[in-house]
C-alpha cells in the first residue's frame, strides 16, 4: 500500500490565520514550514484505487498537490470518493463539504461519528442535492470484522471517547475517537493513523508493535505546551492529546517500533514546526521522526 500524507498540522494549519505566534511568524517567514491540515490517501494495489483518511477544509488543494491524486479527462473524472473518518472533528469533516461535485461519496465512520455527522452537523441534509451520500459501518478492531475499502481491509481502534465541541452533550462512546487500522492483505503489510491519542493504553502499544508504520499524535512536544503558550489552562494531555516528550510522552514509550512512527498533527505552537529546533535530535534519538505534507510512505 502507499501512503500519501495530505498535511499534518492541527486544527488551524500553520499558519492559522489569526495567530501570530512564532510558529504561524516562521511559517510565513519560511513557506517550506507551512503545513495543511492532518489527513492521508492511501492506496491499496492494483485497480483498487485509495481513499481519505480524513477529509480536512485543505481537501481540495491536498488532491491538487499530489499528481497521482488528479483525475484524469472523461470519464476518470474521480467520480466516487471514499473517505475513512477517525472522528467527528470539524477539522476531519468539513472536507466532505468541498467534495460535493463527486457524483458519489462513500463514507465508513464509528456509529457515534455517524450520528453526530446527521444531526449536530447536518452535513447528510446539506449534501443530499449535491451528492449521494453513502455511510458504511467501520467495524472495530478486534471484532474479527473489518470494511473493504480500496482493496485493503480497514478497522477502528476505539481511543477514547472525546466528542468535538459542537456535540459536547452527546452521550459517551467509547469510539467517539478512533485510530484507523489499515491492513493491505496480499503481502500483509500494516499501517495505523492515530492523529488523536488521549490515553496510553496496553492495546495501543501492541497495535503500534505490530505496525509496519504508523502515523502517530504529535500536537504538542510537552505536557506544558498549551500553557506556556497561552493557547489554554489546560496541559496537552488535557486538551486529549499525550505530548511526545516527558514522563507521559508517548516518544519514550515507543521502544523499538519508534523508527517506524512519524509523528503529524503538530499544533502551530509546537517547537518541532520549526526545522533548526534542538527537539529533532533528541527525537531522533529515540528513532521516531516528524512527518512533512506531501510524503510518500511505500508499504
Ligand atoms: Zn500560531
Amino acid at each position: 500500500m502507499l501512503l500519501r500524507i495530505l498535511g499534518t498540522a492541527a486544527g488551524g494549519g500553520l499558519p492559522q490565520w489569526n495567530c501570530a505566534c512564532p510558529g504561524c511568524a516562521g511559517a510565513r517567514l519560511h513557506p517550506a514550514r507551512r503545513r495543511l491540515h492532518d489527513g492521508l490517501a492511501v492506496h491499496g494495489g492494483g485497480a483498487g484505487g485509495w481513499f481519505l483518511a480524513n477529509a480536512t477544509p485543505d481537501v481540495a488543494e491536498q488532491l491538487e498537490s499530489h499528481p497521482g491524486l488528479r483525475p484524469g479527462t472523461g470519464e476518470d473524472r474521480t467520480p466516487v470518493v471514499r473517505v475513512v473518518l477517525t472522528d467527528a472533528e470539524l477539522d476531519h469533516t468539513l472536507g466532505l463539504l468541498r467534495l460535493r461535485e463527486a457524483a458519489r461519496i462513500d463514507i465508513w465512520c464509528t456509529e457515534p461519528v455517524r450520528g453526530a455527522l446527521g444531526a449536530r452537523l447536518p452535513l447528510t441534509d446539506i449534501l443530499t442535492p449535491y451528492t449521494t451520500l453513502t455511510w458504511h459501518d467501520l467495524p472495530l478492531a478486534g471484532s474479527g470484522r473489518y470494511a473493504e475499502v480500496a482493496g485493503l481491509e480497514v478497522s477502528a481502534l476505539p481511543l477514547s471517547d472525546k466528542r468535538p465541541r459542537y456535540a459536547a452533550d452527546e452521550p459517551s462512546h467509547p469510539a467517539w475517537s478512533v485510530a484507523l487500522k489499515v491492513r493491505d492483505p496480499g503481502p500483509g503489510t500494516r499501517a495505523l493513523y492515530a492523529p488523536a491519542v488521549a490515553a496510553w493504553s496496553d492495546r495501543l502499544g501492541t497495535e503500534i508493535a505490530e505496525a509496519d508504520r504508523v502515523l502517530l499524535d504529535g500536537t504538542f512536544l510537552d505536557e506544558e505546551e498549551p500553557r506556556r503558550t497561552g493557547i489554554s489552562r489546560r496541559t496537552a494531555s488535557g486538551m486529549g492529546h499525550l505530548p511526545i516528550e516527558g514522563p507521559e510522552g508517548t516518544a519514550r514509550r515507543l521502544g523499538g517500533a519508534g523508527a517506524r512512527v512519524l509523528y503529524t498533527h503538530l499544533n502551530n505552537t509546537n517547537p518541532l514546526t520549526d526545522p533548526g529546533d534542538r527537539a529533532h535530535e533528541r527525537l531522533a534519538g529515540l528513532g521516531p521522526r516528524v512527518a512533512e505534507d506531501r510524503m510518500v510512505v511505500s508499504l
